[in-house]
């Protein structure tokens, strides 16, 4: 194993030894702008599913720049196959989620659109990019995707029979439902988090008479939806995921 590189960079390119990468605009301004790097200089590399690879730049230009693949760092490390599904809130609220999901090890990020979500659209792009760099700076190797904003009942319609679901239920604020003991770790799951103004009844009504549906209780506190989605994340990894 290689020593770990301070900079890690997401690439969108394949990764393998002698590989050259050409860098976008962007990328070089950071590296070679902003961090000072110069020819030489080693960065970590990561493209999602390829693990981690140490890099040397070998061209640094304003503009652009060129690094030559040296060789693998580390394993690719994929999370559990753990989805959550929240609804957007507010712009600095929503980036935190997102950020906070990507560094616990969500595999995938579902904003939905509820009943009481004041969000009409999302900015996938920009959440992506949020997703990228929680994953740069956590020393990941998997970014998860972050879908279109989709309507709740949509994505209920199609839910698959096998994904259990975690369902964050504000109206049990205080109660007792915990993760049970008997929940098995392994299989797919998702989290579901609720707007500031919570789920409507009939969305309750609609979770909670799905087959695959745990309500859960996170304390005797009501929760902002950021908090509530940190918690949950929480819970599940410690129980049931990789931590
Ligand atoms: N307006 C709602 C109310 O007053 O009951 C509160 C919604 S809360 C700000 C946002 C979401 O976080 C909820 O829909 C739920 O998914 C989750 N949440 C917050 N506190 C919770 C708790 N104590 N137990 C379970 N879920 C909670």
């Amino acid at each position: 194993m290689m020593t770990r590189e301070k900079i890690r960079l997401f690439v969108d390119a394949p990764l393998h030894e002698g590989q050259s990468i050409v860098l976008a605009r962007a990328q070089a301004h950071y590296l070679f702008g902003v961090m000072r790097l110069g020819p030489g200089a080693r960065v970590a590399l990561f493209n999602g599913h390829a693990g981690e690879w140490v890099a040397e730049v070998a061209e640094a230009g304003k503009r652009g720049g060129v690094l030559a693949v040296l060789g693998q760092s580390a394993p690719q490390l994929d999370p559990p196959d753990l989805w959550l599904v929240f609804a957007p809130i507010k712009k600095a609220r929503t980036d935190f989620i997102v950020e906070k999901a990507a560094e616990m090890g969500a595999a995938r990020i579902l904003p939905v659109q509820t009943a009481f979500t004041n969000a009409e659209r999302i900015r996938q792009d920009r959440l992506q990019a949020h997703a990228v760099e929680a994953a740069e700076q956590c020393g990941g190797t998997f970014v998860p995707p972050v879908a279109a904003l989709q309507k709740l009942d949509t994505l209920l319609d199609a839910w698959p029979a096998d994904r259990q679901i975690l369902f964050a239920d504000e109206a049990l604020v205080g109660g007792s439902a915990t993760l049970a003991g008997a929940i098995a770790r392994g299989g797919a799951w998702a989290i579901f988090i609720g707007p500031e103004g919570g789920f409507s009844e009939a969305e309750r009504a609609r979770l909670r008479a799905m087959p695959q549906a745990h309500p859960l209780s996170l304390g005797p506190r009501i929760l902002r939806a950021d908090t509530a989605a940190v918690a949950a994340l929480t819970l599940w990894q410690s129980r049931l995921g990789d931590w």
